[in-house]
């Protein structure tokens, strides 16, 4: 015998033939029924047909394999308790009940068990299958948080429909999106330490210095509403509330190699906490890569993040800083005159050669026209020494960090905004956050670890034992 073919994995095999009988006979039968009763012509009459049927053909022969694999616990007479350990009797030998899933839909009939001593009803074989409790298995609702991460839900109740040929409700889910999401932690969405060193190590490799790590931290808008709010009737009033946010990626020459996107209705504090979490758990290497926070230097998080990555290089979004000029030039000078375009060009070219002092003293030596160009030029003043390292903006660049926000912009609006600003729509903050948790992990490539981590959890605690 070759080492190959004692290495060969070996497949579960045919225990019986029983259910094979049941399956055939079934598959027989309905045909008969969609010939006797389907007029079929044109190519769709036959393929709707067969869709129509497609659920319960498959959900039998799912049924057929299940058979095969466990037969005994078809069968099965006895059985110990599983919490006081007690030998209890069969209750019911065919105790039914429905199970949906991708691969079709059947009803299961199989032994129930009730522990007189304890009072646990029990049923072997769903523990043994590690069924949902709902009817709608794990790989359903899997597609459920999918696509109502994607779409408005009853848009995704209908591609669902329209797609499987199987059908939904929009409550379900929204059940089942919460359920999912509910649980996730910003861990949960992001790659692990080790996959972000070996990401790093890859581009390391070909560069002379450290590879550049930008973590960006921005600021956008969701419409909520207060929670909760009354299921008929007047409906508190909506709200606009923060969507406070990080992106966390390296630039390997002109590209984004992106790492993690975490958004989250919520407040300073929090997105601090959890930047805070990253961190501790080693993801952000400060030993590996040169770190640069870029932002729009909006107060308290700014002051957190040095507190935090005290070694990093600060950047203050190149556009903010520039919207700020503008703003002073054109109080004093007018809108678009030569004399507020020739300042903001002579400033953002100063800043370009690292000369931000120059900067400041320009706009202190500018007699105000009136009450608003002194608070534009002194705002600007202020903003430019509260600020002096993030906008030295030629040596940034010439260092190999981005000057502009662009990236967590973007995120800002691919994460929260194409799913949660539709007309009409005001989230509960729990159910936007729910959102943004799903769609951050399909954005950052971790949404198949979560959805794993959630039926290994929800298993665990249908079939936990006290
Ligand atoms: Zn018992």
């Amino acid at each position: 015998m070759t080492v190959q073919a004692t290495a060969r994995v070996i497949p579960i095999g045919i225990h019986d033939n029983a259910w094979r009988d049941d399956f055939f006979e079934f598959l027989n039968e309905t045909a008969d029924r969609i010939l006797r009763e389907t007029l079929m012509e044109k190519i769709e009459d036959f393929t709707r047909a067969v869709l129509d049927a497609k659920s319960d053909i498959l959900g039998q022969l799912t049924l057929g394999f299940i058979k095969n694999r466990h037969r005994p616990l078809f069968e099965q007479e006895y059985c110990d308790c599983p919490v006081c350990g007690k030998r209890v009797k069969c209750a019911n030998k065919e105790a039914k009940r429905k199970v949906e899933s991708l691969g079709g839909s059947f009803f299961l009939c199989r032994p129930y068990f009730h522990c007189k001593n304890c009072g646990t009803g029990f049923c072997p074989l769903d523990e043994a299958l590690g069924l949902a409790s709902s009817p709608k298995q794990y790989d359903i609702q899997d597609i459920e948080a999918w696509l109502s991460s994607e779409l408005p839900f009853k848009t995704a109740e209908e591609a669902y429909e329209r797609t499987t040929g199987n059908s939904l409700s929009t409550g379900h889910m929204h059940e089942t999106t919460k359920k999912i999401a509910d649980g996730i932690g910003i861990l949960d969405v992001c790659p692990t330490k080790t996959e972000i060193l070996q990401i790093i190590d890859d581009i390391a490799k070909n560069n002379f210095r450290r590879p550049v790590m930008m973590l960006a931290i921005d600021g956008a808008h969701a419409p909520t509403r207060p929670e909760p709010s009354p299921r008929k009737g007047k409906r508190g009033k909506g709200e606009w509330k923060e969507i406070k946010g990080l992106r966390l990626y390296l630039i390997d020459g002109n590209r984004i190699v992106h790492l993690i996107s975490w958004h989250q209705v919520g407040t300073d504090r929090e997105l601090a906490a959890d930047l805070r979490t990253i961190a501790k758990a080693g993801l952000i290497p400060e030993d590996r890569v040169r770190l640069c926070v870029i932002g729009d230097g909006a107060d308290r998080i700014w002051n957190r993040t040095s507190e935090l990555f005290p070694t990093a290089k600060i950047v203050l979004d190149f556009w903010h800083c520039s919207e700020h000029l503008h703003e002073a030039a054109n109080a004093q000078f007018g809108k678009g005159t030569p004399e507020a375009r020739t300042l903001v060009e002579a400033s953002l070219t100063r800043l370009f050669d690292n000369d931000p002092d120059n900067v400041i003293a320009e706009f202190r030596s500018i007699k105000p026209d009136s009450k608003t160009a002194e608070e534009k030029i002194n705002g600007v003043v202020r903003y430019l020494l509260n600020h002096e390292e993030g906008v030295n903006y030629g040596k940034a660049k010439r260092g190999g960090y981005h000057i502009g926000s662009g990236a967590i912009e973007s995120a800002n609006k691919f994460i929260g905004h194409v799913r949660l600003k539709r007309s009409g729509a005001w989230w509960y903050k729990s159910n936007a956050n729910n959102i943004l948790k799903l769609r951050c992990a399909k954005y950052n490539g971790t949404y198949e670890k979560i959805v794993k981590k959630f039926v290994e959890t929800d298993r665990e605690k249908t079939y936990r034992r006290a």
